[in-house]
């Protein structure tokens, strides 16, 4: 079969069996092509086809080092020739102990300091969850804490519980009733607002410290995490970190917490913990929030949550690797000239493309907005975002957007200056092309 072919028989078998996350099958294929990635080089992904793109939102918000990395592959390598998978439930290994350890490193001793495992970022919030509320549960004088707060438009995953705190409505409204219990606010001020007796109900509240993701890449004011851990204290309300998006450098630090100093009670990574070469997940909580959970074996205390593939050992060996490669190629330490770049070309992007209304840059994350030449918003109907993504891909970028009018450029932390530089040309040129003659 010459790749053409190759190409046409799995866009067959994909459109006759396959189901796509987020996606409206009704019109899949229709708008545009639907590509085949099959390889992986740094920044670089390589369709079916041998074209060549940009890895413009690292495989969605994942990928970390770049793809292919060799001490990734080799970390991976090494433990697939031990062992692929063995179970955590009742059994340890090395590179769980390892890589909890390492975990916990990263903050002040006897802060973060208990590392509970799962699968992606969904499971890493719906273990937060459970593990909030059961500790409330079983701790004298917090048993009434049963409820959560969390901020309009966040994003915390799509599983039933996590899903229950989301404030983007096309995702959850027809799953309400379901899940948590949860009063949403938008700001410090409205917390502040909320009644004694909601106050004296919660048990957590829940955060995407710094920057909201799938809310068009938001950043919150400065300085508001110290004001939120505050006021948690105050009340008795355990803080839980959606770490899963911020994690492992993308705002410029290993994690989004540590710009403004904070510790949560409880922080949730996923998506880049492996690199984001695998699916794993962790939640880090202190040692409080633990004892709750100790008591003889009959008095129920324990926490009867897992997955059958809980720190997996092919996981936690690119975890490993991962944090190894922080260290070893300074990754976090390149970045400024890269966040300094990114602003400087976001800026001109916005000054010089008539169809962008608004950037948001964070770090490595920019979220550009789009807009009619006249300068009016895009219908949700005209699905913007999703048109101009597409028109990026023959200039060599891939990305998607979040809502329908926010474009995404979220690369690997291993790009380099002149690969950003064919990122924004790419977004420049691609944009102009979706918009300019509607
Ligand atoms: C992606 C994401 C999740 C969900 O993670 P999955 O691995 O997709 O389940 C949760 N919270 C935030 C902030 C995310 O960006």
């Amino acid at each position: 079969m010459t790749p053409q072919e190759q190409t046409s028989h799995w866009i067959a078998q994909d459109l006759a069996h396959c189901w796509h996350p987020f996606n409206p099958q009704s019109i899949w294929g229709q708008e545009s092509e639907i590509l085949m990635i099959e390889q992986g080089e740094g920044v670089w992904l390589t369709d079916s086809l041998g074209r060549k793109y940009i890895d413009g939102n690292s495989s969605i918000w994942v990928n970390i080092h770049g793809h292919s990395h060799p001490r990734l592959i080799d970390a991976m390598k090494a433990q697939l020739d031990k062992i692929a998978h063995s179970s955590f439930l009742g059994f340890g290994h090395g590179l769980a102990s390892e890589l909890a350890a390492r975990l916990v490193s990263y903050f002040p001793e006897n802060t973060l300091t208990r590392v509970f495992f799962s699968d992606d970022g969904s499971t890493a919030l719906e273990s937060a969850l459970k593990l909030a509320f059961q500790s409330s549960i079983q701790t004298p004088g917090k048993e009434r804490r049963r409820r959560f707060i969390a901020f309009s438009n966040c994003y915390h995953g799509d599983t039933m519980g996590a899903a229950s705190l989301g404030g983007v409505g096309t995702f959850f409204e027809k799953f309400r009733g379901f899940g948590m219990e949860v009063s949403h606010v938008r700001s410090m001020d409205d917390l502040r607002a909320l009644d004694e007796e909601t106050c004296a109900q919660t048990c957590g509240i829940v955060i995407e410290p710094i920057i909201q993701g799938v809310n068009r890449m938001t950043p919150w004011p400065e300085g508001m995490l110290r004001e939120l851990r505050d006021w948690c204290d105050s009340r008795g309300i355990l803080l839980i970190f959606d770490e899963v998006m911020t994690g492992f450098g993308r705002t410029g630090h290993l994690f989004a917490c540590m710009k403004e100093g904070i510790i949560p009670d409880f922080l949730c990574c996923a998506k880049g913990l492996t690199g984001g070469y695998t699916p794993m997940a962790a939640v880090l909580t202190t040692e409080t929030v633990y004892n709750a959970f100790l008591g003889a074996p009959t008095e129920g205390k324990t926490f009867y949550y897992g997955h059958s593939f809980t720190a997996h050992p092919i996981g936690c060996a690119a975890a490993m690797a991962s944090l190894d490669i922080f260290e070893q190629e300074r990754t976090l330490e390149q970045l400024p000239p890269k966040i300094r770049l990114i602003d400087e070309l976001s800026q001109q992007l916005l000054h010089t493309n008539p169809f962008i209304s608004a950037v948001r840059a964070t770090g490595m994350i920019l979220g550009i907005d789009l807009c009619r030449e006249n300068g009016s918003p895009f219908t949700p109907e005209e699905r913007a975002g999703e048109k101009a993504c597409v028109a990026m891909r023959p200039h060599g970028l891939l990305t998607r957007p979040v809502v329908h009018d926010t474009v995404v450029l979220m690369p690997p932390l291993c790009i380099t200056e002149d690969e950003l530089r064919l990122a924004f040309n790419a977004l420049d040129a691609g944009i102009r092309d979706a918009f300019t003659s509607c």
